[in-house]
């Protein structure tokens, strides 16, 4: 049993001084990071409770967008009137992510903070190798079993897949993290591995997720979220894939097309070259199809994780194809 110290923060400059100090942690709805404390991934030695602090947990819905609080609970999001009517594939995504008691408890904040399910990462005792977690100690999957692995976005040193729902919706539709007052881009937020596994987020060391902001546009009030996985519930993504289409004024042809894909990537993962490739075209089954190829350009796989080099563009088509059949 390892010792810490706890401390509950009643303002948001207390927490952000606490945090920076080495070895502090914040804690949220804490689903995670119990999780990894326990495993010995996370070794705090003291933890920042959040979850009293005011003002942090709401939902904020006008003309521009939406700005939701970080300790907003994942269920209070995805059920929320505003967010299932302007940005339908956010709540669609939290609907589907983790567990209802899960959801009831986490937070969208922790949510995006959550790190990888890489069974290596998450086995120190059995596997010292992961760059992720001891920089320059080699990575334990490359040459493992990489089933559940990234195909997109990796390096020689990781090939870990960032396995969150919520943040493949916010990066389709240029969602912007708050560090109290810095603003980040979630596409800029999430790191790739490169040479530095270790550093996922562009986050330092006192900032913390205030709120998440995503603009309104009519492509989000059009969205979904599609998520394939090996069972139908409770369950991380093989791949899944947010998308939201702004019609011209024929209303057929695709004026502005959003498309991002989860479970595949080490980050949440933009496809630009789909959404260009559609549009000025009519969401019709073959160029469909053949667009979404484009959303696996340069993926490696790593034998067994072959398969999400051919579900990926599938479960982009279904997304895509189903925004068009609800046009
Ligand atoms: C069995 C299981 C299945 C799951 N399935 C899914 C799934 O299908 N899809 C999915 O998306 N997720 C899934 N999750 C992950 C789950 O959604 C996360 O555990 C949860 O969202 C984390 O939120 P939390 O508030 O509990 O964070 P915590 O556990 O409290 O914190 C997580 C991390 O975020 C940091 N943190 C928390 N709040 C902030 C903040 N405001 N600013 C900066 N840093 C912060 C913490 O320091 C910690 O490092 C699953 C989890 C479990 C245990
Ligand atoms: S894939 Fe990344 S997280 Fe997994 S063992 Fe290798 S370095 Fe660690």
């Amino acid at each position: 049993m390892r010792d810490f110290s706890y401390l509950r923060a009643n303002s948001v400059d207390a927490a952000r001084q606490a945090a920076a100090l080495p070895g502090a942690m914040l804690l949220a709805g804490g689903t995670t990071l119990i999780d990894l404390a326990k495993c010995g991934v996370a070794e705090p030695d003291s933890l920042v409770d959040i979850t009293h602090l005011k003002g942090l947990d709401t939902i904020e819905i006008d003309e521009r967008g939406a700005v939701i609080g970080a300790l907003a609970r994942m269920s209070h999001v995805a059920d929320h009137a505003g967010i299932k009517g302007g940005f339908p594939a956010v709540s669609e995504a939290l609907w589907q992510a983790a567990s209802a008691q899960l959801r009831n408890m986490a937070t969208v904040g922790g949510n995006l903070m959550q790190r990888t399910r890489c069974p290596y990462f998450r086995d120190p005792s059995n596997f010292g190798a992961c760059n992720k977690r001891e920089p320059g100690s080699g990575c334990s999957a490359i040459g493992g079993v990489t089933r559940g692995h990234a195909v997109l976005g990796t390096s020689e040193a990781c090939i870990a897949t960032y396995p969150g729902d919520l943040a493949t919706a916010l990066v389709a539709f240029d969602a912007v993290v708050h560090l109290g007052e810095r603003r980040v881009l979630v596409d800029d937020f999430f790191l790739l591995p490169g040479t530095t596994p270790q550093k996922e987020h562009a986050i330092e060391p006192g900032e913390m997720i205030t709120a998440i902001e995503v603009p309104g546009s009519a492509a989000a009030r059009r969205s979904t979220y599609v998520k394939v996985r090996d069972r139908q519930s409770y369950e991380f993504a093989a791949a899944s894939a947010a998308g939201g289409p702004q019609r011209a004024a024929d209303g057929r042809t695709v004026r502005d097309l959003r498309v991002a894909l989860g479970g595949v990537a080490t980050k949440p993962w933009r496809a630009r070259a789909v959404e260009e490739a559609l549009k000025g075209k009519v969401l019709e089954p073959k160029a469909v199809r053949a667009a979404s190829l484009l959303a696996v350009e340069g993926a490696v796989d790593h034998g067994a994780n072959h398969y999400k080099i051919e579900l990926a563009p599938r479960v982009v088509a279904r997304a895509i194809l189903k925004l068009g059949e609800a046009a």
